[in-house]
């Protein structure tokens, strides 16, 4: 019995002559997204993408895992290929959704027939199987406004296929097709999530993480790792770069008043990551603030950070209340137990004890003269470690 994948690609079939550069973007995606799990052939019949693995051993169960995060994808099915043979597709059908049907009390079957040729209107499908069905199973009966289970049935070019329950998948556009950008990850609930949603949008990641030994240590950056691998599920492998921040934080704190540390942090950050962004071809940077979550994320305080920034700054999460970004780390990225583990992060480790929401960016760029930060700010991009995350 030969199982597949019937794939339906949501918003994508709404970009036109587009749609072709799209969907041959999901289905690069997919290849290389199951390919540790065997070799998986595809083909495209009327939007739908159909997924064929050329060894039948593959484990379909961990396909379906994988499938549900990839983006682009409104809703796929599991399903059984069968030959166009009215007899045959009753049997496959009985056989198949056997488990299912012995469990449910109420069914509906519904039809699509691509293939015209069929000798059998979509109606006569359905009332010639449902009536099979009901004679198979009697215990059942047919309800078709609410049924415990759909038995669907398409008759397409090559085959018929067959299956129950649609699975949801995880929306957005798929990776890439929007361009790449770099995400700013801390250890903590907010970027892993920006990270998530803007790679929904479509945008391939790099990420960017500052770390501060021997105020932060290895344990806070593996953490970074396990939260990043999370997001690669959905958005695909990611290059980290982590940057030694220690010396320009020092000097931050040595030579620039302390209610202000954040904000200059924040536009060093900025002005590292822009170099890096350069480097891995990303056209914008991507962080977790969210308006009033903290001191530094005061409309104020993002004005100045955005006062150093050349590329777009995306923030998705700019207006979500925290509760909405936590359920999104609990139920989609699966990042919130990691989150809350408590490391340092080199945010925590220089945090001051009043700093001020209203900075202006004369007394920002004032304070930041009084140091010689530029050979700090390219050394600490040149110094940059890599480290690929699948
Ligand atoms: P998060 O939960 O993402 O840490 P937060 O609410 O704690 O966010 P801040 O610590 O003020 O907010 O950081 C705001 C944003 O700045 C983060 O969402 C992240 O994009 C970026 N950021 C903060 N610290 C770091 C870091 N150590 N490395 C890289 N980016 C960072
Ligand atoms: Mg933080």
């Amino acid at each position: 019995m030969k199982e597949v994948l019937l794939i339906k690609n949501g918003e994508l079939a709404l970009k036109g002559l587009n749609r072709r550069t799209f969907e041959d973007m999901l289905i690069k995606n997919m290849k290389h997204r199951l390919s540790s799990l065997g070799k998986f052939n595809f083909n495209v019949q009327q939007s739908t993408i159909i997924a064929e693995p050329e060894d039948e051993e593959t484990d379909l169960d961990a396909a379906v895992e994988k499938v549900g995060k990839i983006f682009g994808i409104a809703a796929f099915s599991r399903a059984v290929a069968c030959e166009k043979n009215f007899e045959t597709i009753l049997r496959k059908a009985a056989g198949y959704l056997e488990e299912d049907l012995e469990c449910a009390s109420t069914f509906k079957v519904e039809a699509k027939r691509s293939d015209k040729k069929f000798p059998l209107t979509s109606p006569e499908i359905c009332n010639q199987a449902g009536g099979f069905l009901l004679e198979r199973f009697p215990h059942l009966s047919v309800d078709v406004h609410n049924p415990d289970i759909v038995v669907n049935i398409e008759i397409r070019d090559t085959h018929a296929y067959i299956h129950g329950r649609q699975i949801k998948g995880a929306g957005g556009m798929p990776t890439g097709s929007a361009g790449r950008a770099l995400l700013l990850i801390s250890g903590g609930i907010d970027s892993p999530v920006a990270g998530y949603m803007m790679a929904k949008r479509g945008l391939s990641l790099s990420a960017v993480h500052f770390a501060s030994p021997p105020y932060t240590g290895e344990k806070a950056e593996q953490k970074v790792h396990q939260l990043l691998s999370k997001v690669a599920a959905y958005s695909g492998r990611i290059g980290l770069w982590v940057v030694h921040f220690t010396e320009i934080q020092e000097s931050i704190k040595d030579f620039c008043p302390e209610d202000i540390f954040t904000v200059i942090m924040r536009r060093m950050m900025m002005r590292v990551a822009q170099i890096i962004a350069a480097r891995e071809n990303a056209g914008a940077l991507i962080t977790g603030e969210s308006v009033g979550q903290v001191a530094s994320q005061t409309m104020p305080a993002i004005a100045c950070t955005d006062k150093v920034c050349e590329i777009p700054v995306f923030r998705p999460l700019i207006g979500m209340d925290k509760d909405e970004v936590i359920d999104i780390s609990r139920n989609k990225t699966d990042t919130f137990d990691l989150s809350i583990l408590p490391y340092e992060d080199c945010c925590t480790v220089f945090t001051p004890k009043h700093p001020r929401t209203r900075p202006t960016l004369d007394y920002v760029e004032r304070a930041e003269e009084a140091f010689d930060w530029k050979p700090m700010v390219e050394k600490a991009a040149e110094t940059a470690r890599l480290v690929v995350i699948d």
